[in-house]
């Protein structure tokens, strides 16, 4: 054993100094092994805040009701990938919940706000249910104090502005009711923007209701999500504000080359430069272009086959055709490394005050990489990005610093305004 002959200042701060890691090595010194107890410590000791967590719409298809026999759901289950239970484990401390609403009820007036309060009122209502456990949460202030209490925060973000419809009050309406981001779009142009899975291009970016929207939500204080918004949309509305925005749950383009989902180079060097932030979407085909063109091929051979059989979905048969094509074709994963080289990415355009995690856990299938399959798993990524060299500081910047400081120059506008 080596001495170390310290000089009695050292001692003394050393002895008085009680904010360091359990753990007594510098991260590069630690064993794989001491490395992994230390993420678990940072795990718990910095709030982690996740952009995009799909619960409210995953309950709402299995008819989810607020009463006893559901009520247990969020705080422990077999199925998905969130329960109270496992974001504990995995330090997870504000899961921003995702008012999701589909594209495909645009067409029906009234539909997407009656939907958007129903999702409202669930997570309020588990909250009401639940308040050892959880609160709704509407300000980084809030959030921090919740976490003091021990207290999960829920903070609300709505995907897709389209319950806004055509009426620009709502957007205050939507804050009182605790939406702290609005995703402008989601997968088909609306009455706000075009999206990037829709070619129609209707209006050739933002609309001239959309300027009066993002307009609106840096005026009341709701953070601008340009996840899903084609490039034509992300350029426009970084023109015309100043206020910092989010990518509440998108990836990097340069691993999948293409995909207009995912933010190239250019728009993520700009993000930054506005102050904003990148949150990951950890799905496989976000983070994968080799398994997005997998996945769209097989998507073809699929159909074929299920024309060649005459039959179609909901059919007879049609199941078994699935589970015989599943087998054939089983589904590949992307990895924990791979997120990590996401955030590698955005950090040398940007710098690493401008990433963090919007993982999309419930949204996105059985779809997760290997070593990130739900929300207990944080500290398994925490670990890649120390093993990588990122110091502590950098972890806590990633796991929260970063969006919470994105939401309060958002409220810090508003306010001002
Ligand atoms: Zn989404």
């Amino acid at each position: 054993m080596k001495i170390i002959h310290l000089p009695i200042f050292a001692l003394i701060s050393l002895l008085l100094c009680t904010c360091g890691p359990a753990t007594e090595n510098a991260p590069e010194e630690m064993t794989d092994e001491q490395l992994r107890t230390h993420a678990n410590e940072l795990a718990h000791k910095y709030i982690i805040t996740d952009g995009h967590v799909d619960l409210p719409y995953r309950l709402k298809v299995k008819n989810f009701k607020l009463d006893k026999e559901y009520l247990g759901i969020p705080i422990q289950t077999d199925a998905g990938d969130f329960d109270h239970v496992r974001a504990v484990k995995g330090g997870l401390d504000a899961p921003f919940m995702s008012i999701y609403i589909p594209s495909g009820l645009q067409k029906e007036p009234g539909e997407s706000p009656k939907l958007a309060d129903s999702l409202i009122n669930m997570v309020k209502g588990i909250a009401d249910a639940h308040p050892d456990k959880f609160r709704v949460t509407t300000s980084p202030d809030q959030l921090e104090q919740n976490f003091k209490d021990g207290v999960m925060s829920l903070p609300m973000g709505m995907e897709n502005g389209s319950p806004i419809e055509d009426k620009i009050e709502r957007v205050k309406e939507y804050y009182d009711k605790g939406i702290r981001y609005i995703t402008l779009t989601h997968a088909k142009d609306n009455l706000i923007c075009d999206s990037s899975y829709d070619t129609t291009a209707t209006h050739g970016g933002l609309s001239d209701f959309g300027r009066e929207v993002v307009m609106e939500m840096n005026n009341v204080g709701i953070m601008v999500d340009i996840s899903h918004v084609s490039d034509k949309t992300f350029w426009q509305v970084v023109e015309m504000t100043d206020v910092p925005m989010i990518a509440s749950h998108s990836s990097v383009r340069h691993f999948t080359p293409g995909f207009e989902r995912n933010m190239d180079d250019d728009m993520i060097k700009r993000l930054g430069e506005e102050g904003g932030v990148i949150q990951i979407n950890f799905g496989s085909t976000f983070l994968d272009g080799t398994l997005r063109t997998r996945q769209d091929s097989l998507r073809d051979v699929f159909r074929e086959r299920m024309e060649a059989a005459g039959i179609e979905r909901g059919d007879e048969g049609s199941e078994e055709l699935e589970e015989a094509f599943k087998k054939e074709f089983p589904t590949l994963y992307s990895d924990v490394e791979m997120v990590a080289n996401h955030i590698d990415r955005v950090v040398e355009l940007a710098g690493v005050d401008h990433v963090g995690f919007g993982s999309d856990f419930d949204g996105v299938g059985d779809s997760l990489p290997t070593g990130l399959k739900d929300v207990a798993d944080f500290p398994n990524l925490i670990f890649t990005l120390l093993k990588r060299g990122y110091s502590d500081e950098d972890i806590e910047k990633i796991c929260s610093g970063n969006v919470l400081r994105v939401w309060r120059a958002v409220e810090k506008a508003a306010a001002a305004s």
